[in-house]
């Protein structure tokens, strides 16, 4: 059986398809710019020999349904596909699940009333991923689908990590508390990161960094997840690509009150405009990587909160956790920048993290890494991350009951 993973946008639809028997991922792609006047569709898929293909169009793409019925088409096309019914379930993945899912669900009336009910909370993810959901169960009636939570792996957290020291009505009215996002990637380095250590995932406590665009910080006790660094929004935490992280909200206080900020006004300012690109201009970290080497003053700045921040968060959770097996490094930044991980780990021999320079450095290794010393008590481990694999089998399992 196969397993199709989408990840629909409010005019977008990524999409993987895997094969189950060995969980090799035969195709992916994307239909972009949905509701403009041309659209773009990508495919890349691997026949029957293994080798690869790929193919690229432009045509319109009106709305969601033809966009998944475009996939579809696609993937029979290519010959990955014959029938729908090769299908053993759609996985879709779902930014904000509320605090009522602990575990992927298959798709019924009430999860698609859940997932609507959460839209204030989400209005820049949740709405596409119900599109995406809707057309594939009225396209496939016959299909299950399945929902899969970045929020899920952080219900684990218990309220003194959860809860803002702010009046309890916001809590119990307005599901005003922290919730948690990324948490399948966590999930799925957690998972490799206990089979690297050779110990099942709940005898493991561990510390893993997601650094994409977006980043958080999760401990992890026992295999589960006891605090993160993202809040009620992925706002909260670390330094992103355009995301401010921690700040003082009087400053959103200050920016209202003198400088005619609105809600909106903030909103852009400290999801779009902060952060990398709201230090130095930049919010790719191998060009800041590039300006900072060249002496560029603003570049090396950024990087220096952005491992600041970082150290600050694994100091603040190996005290939460006491002990830690592992420190898992994760995403475009923690899978590829050796400076920022370099810094991040800088001075904390003391708590038994050390690395290897040279494992961290090299350029060679690809793939999952140990990159600390033989004499760290914590091992520091690259993962790359793999959240469409982890949606597929979580998906699969859902339905196999
Ligand atoms: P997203 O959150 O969009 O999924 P990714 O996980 O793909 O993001 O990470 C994007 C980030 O990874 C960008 O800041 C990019 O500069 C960074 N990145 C990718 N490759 C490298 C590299 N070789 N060195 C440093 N940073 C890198």
């Amino acid at each position: 059986m196969k397993v199709l993973v989408l990840n629909s946008g409010s005019s977008s639809i990524k999409y993987q398809l895997f094969r189950d028997q060995d969980w090799v991922a035969i195709a992916s792609g994307l239909v972009a710019r949905i509701g403009e006047a041309e659209g773009e569709i990508k495919l890349n898929w691997l026949d029957d020999q293994g080798a690869s293909h790929s193919s690229q169009e432009s045509l319109p793409i009106p709305t969601h349904q033809a966009g998944i019925d475009r996939i579809i088409r696609s993937l029979r096309e290519s010959g990955v596909l014959t029938d729908v019914a090769e299908l053993a379930a759609i996985g879709h993945r779902v930014v904000h699940g509320g605090a009522r899912f602990k575990h992927p669900a298959i798709v019924d009336d009430s999860v698609v009333a859940a997932i609507r009910e959460v839209i204030p909370l989400a209005p820049l993810h949740n709405p596409g991923h119900l599109a995406g959901i809707e057309v594939a169960r009225a396209l496939f009636p016959s299909v299950p689908s399945v929902v899969v939570f970045d929020t899920a792996f952080h219900q684990t957290m218990p309220p003194t990590a959860y809860r803002y020291a702010i009046p309890e009505s916001f809590y119990s009215e307005h599901r005003i508390r922290r919730y948690g996002f990324h948490g399948t990637s966590h999930h799925y380095v957690a998972k490799r990161a206990a089979a690297m250590l050779g110990k099942p995932l709940d005898q493991c406590n561990l510390i893993t960094l997601h650094l994409g665009n977006g980043a958080s910080a999760t401990a992890i006790r026992a295999g589960q997840c006891i605090d993160t660094s993202m809040g009620l929004t992925p706002l909260e935490g670390l330094v992103m690509g355009t995301r401010s992280g921690d700040i003082d909200p009087a400053v959103l206080i200050y920016l209202c009150k003198h400088l005619g900020f609105d809600a909106d006004a903030l909103d852009r300012l400290f999801n779009r405009q902060s952060g990398l690109v709201g230090l130095c201009g930049v919010n790719d970290m191998r060009e800041i990587d590039q300006l900072a080497a060249a002496g560029d003053e603003r570049a090396e700045l950024a990087i220096g909160l952005t491992t600041h921040r970082l150290k600050k968060y694994i100091g603040a959770y190996y005290a939460e956790l006491g002990r830690v097996d592992a420190i898992v490094f994760t995403g475009g930044i923690g899978e590829n920048s050796a400076e920022i991980r370099r810094r991040a780990c800088e001075g904390l021999e003391r708590l038994g993290i050390t690395l290897d320079a040279e494992a961290n450095d090299s350029r060679a290794s690809r793939g999952e890494r140990r990159i600390s010393s033989a004499s760290g008590e914590v091992k520091v481990l690259v993962i790359p991350t793999n959240e469409e694999l982890e949606i597929a089998q979580q998906s699969r399992l859902a339905v196999m009951g």
